[in-house]
C-alpha cells in the first residue's frame, strides 16, 4: 500500500477539535508491505488511515516512519514514488519470483521422479 511520512493537523471550525488531514504536498509516497492490521470499515474503505501516536507509527520498505496509510496500492511508476521503496519492492519481488521458480522446479522434479529398479 501507499503511505506518507506525515499528516497535517487542521482545526474543525464547528467542533474546535484538531484532526489529521492529508498534507497539501505529498513529497514522497512510500510503500508499506502489510497494511492488513488497519481496521477499515466498508463505507470508509477509501479513506486515508492516520497513525496518530508513536505506538501506531509504521515503517515503509525504505525504513521511513509512516504516519498515513493510503487506500491505494503503491505504484513504482508514480513520479512521487520513493526511490528507495521502489528498489526494496523490486528486490522483494525478485526474491519472490526466485522462490516461486525454485518451488516449480522442485515440483517438476518430484513429478518426473521415477524410482530406479535394481
Ligand atoms: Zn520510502
Amino acid at each position: 500500500m501507499s503511505a506518507l511520512k506525515r499528516f497535517e493537523l487542521r482545526r474543525d471550525l464547528v467542533t474546535g477539535k484538531w484532526h489529521p488531514t492529508l498534507p497539501k504536498d505529498f513529497q514522497s509516497v512510500h510503500a508499506v508491505e502489510d497494511a492488513s492490521y488497519i481496521p477499515r470499515s466498508k463505507d470508509r474503505s477509501q479513506d486515508p488511515y492516520f497513525l496518530e501516536g508513536p505506538n501506531e507509527y509504521s515503517f515503509a520498505l525504505c525504513g521511513a516512519k509512516i504516519k498515513v496509510v493510503l487506500a491505494v496500492e503503491f505504484r513504482p511508476v508514480d513520479t512521487q514514488a520513493c526511490e528507495r521503496c521502489v528498489m526494496e519492492l523490486a528486490a522483494i519481488n525478485e526474491r519472490y519470483a526466485t522462490m516461486t521458480k525454485n518451488a516449480e522446479q522442485k515440483r517438476k522434479l518430484a513429478q518426473n521422479y521415477k524410482p530406479v529398479k535394481l
